[in-house]
C-alpha cells in the first residue's frame, strides 16, 4: 500500500534521509525505532505529504505523490490527487492538535462532513461510536482544555479513525504524556491494532510495545533504514552494534 524508492531528503545541507526504500503491505503494523534525529518523523510526514522528497518517489494506494516535470524537477501531484492521498491517511502527533473551541464530538465530525461531505447525521453517529470505542463516550460535549492529556490523544485517534483511512501514522504520541497515562492510549491503539485492517506506522520509544504489536520493526540509524525484520529479531538478537547500544538505553 505505501512504497518508498529511493528517497532522500535534505534540509539545507543536511541530508536527513539518504535513501529509503520501504514497502508497506496493506495491514501491516511498521514500527520505526531510531536515535533521535535519525529522520523518523521526516518518514512519515512524506507520507502525509507534508514534506516533499529530494528526490526517489513514494506510492500511496497506487498514487504516486510527487510529479517528475520534464527538466527533472519534483512538484506536489495536483490538488485533486493529494486530498485522495491524504484522504487514505490519517496521522496522530505528539502534540494532539485538536481544535480548542470545539468538543470532543464536534472536533471528530469537523472533516467527516467538510471534507468527505458525509451528511451531518451519519457523521455524528459514526463521531459517537468511534468516541465510544476509545472510551469516551460519556465526554462527547467536554472541550479539549476539560480532558487529561491521554484523553486529549484518545480523541486525536478518534478524530483519525472516522475518517476510515487505510493507513494510520503514531508519530511518538505517547511522547508527551505523564507516564500513568501512556499505558490507556498505547491500550487504544492495540485494539486498533487487532482489528487488523489497516495499516500502521508507528514511530515510537516504547520497544515492549513494538514488540507486542508490529509485525515488522525498523531501525533507523543516520538516515538509513539500518536494520529491520520480525520484532524479536531486531529487537533481541541483532548483531548490529549501534541497535545494541541504542536498544541498551532502554533497558
Ligand atoms: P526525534 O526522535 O528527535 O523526533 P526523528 O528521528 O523523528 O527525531 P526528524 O524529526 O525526522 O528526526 O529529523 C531529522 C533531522 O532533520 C533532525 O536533525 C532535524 O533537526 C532535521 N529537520 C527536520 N525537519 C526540519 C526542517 N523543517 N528544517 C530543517 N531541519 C529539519
Amino acid at each position: 500500500i505505501v512504497r518508498y524508492n529511493d528517497v532522500h531528503k535534505s534540509f539545507g545541507d543536511v541530508e536527513v534521509l539518504k535513501g529509503i526504500n520501504l514497502d508497506i503491505m496493506p495491514a501491516e503494523k511498521v514500527a520505526v525505532i531510531g536515535p533521535s534525529g535519525s529522520g523518523k518523523t521526516t518518514i512519515i510526514r512524506m507520507l502525509m505529504t507534508l514534506e516533499q522528497p529530494t528526490s526517489g518517489t513514494i506510492i500511496v494506494d497506487g498514487k504516486n505523490l510527487w510529479h517528475m516535470e520534464k527538466n527533472g524537477e519534483l512538484v506536489p501531484a495536483n490538488e485533486k490527487h493529494l486530498r485522495q492521498v491524504r484522504g487514505d491517511i490519517g496521522m496522530v502527533f505528539q502534540h494532539f492538535n485538536l481544535f480548542p473551541h470545539m468538543t470532543i464530538l464536534e472536533n471528530c465530525m469537523t472533516a467527516p462532513i467538510n471534507v468527505q461531505k458525509e451528511d451531518k447525521a451519519s457523521a455524528k453517529k459514526r463521531s459517537i461510536e468511534m468516541l465510544e470505542k476509545v472510551g469516551l463516550g460519556e465526554k462527547l460535549d467536554n472541550y479539549p482544555s476539560q480532558l487529561s492529556g491521554g484523553q486529549k490523544q484518545r480523541v486525536a485517534m478518534a478524530r483519525a479513525l472516522v475518517m476510515r483511512p487505510k493507513i494510520m501514522l503514531f508519530d511518538e504520541v505517547t511522547s508527551a504524556l505523564d507516564p500513568e497515562l501512556v499505558g490507556e492510549v498505547l491500550e487504544v491503539i492495540r485494539d486498533i491494532a487487532k482489528e487488523g485492517e489497516m495499516a500502521m506506522v508507528l514511530v515510537t520509544h516504547e520497544m515492549d510495545f513494538a514488540r507486542d504489536i508490529a509485525d515488522r520493526v525498523l531501525f533507523l540509524d543516520n538516515g538509513v533504514i539500518a536494520e529491520q525484520g520480525p520484532p524479536q529479531q531486531v529487537l533481541e538478537n541483532s548483531t548490529n552494534e549501534r541497535l545494541r547500544s541504542f536498544l541498551h538505553r532502554f533497558r
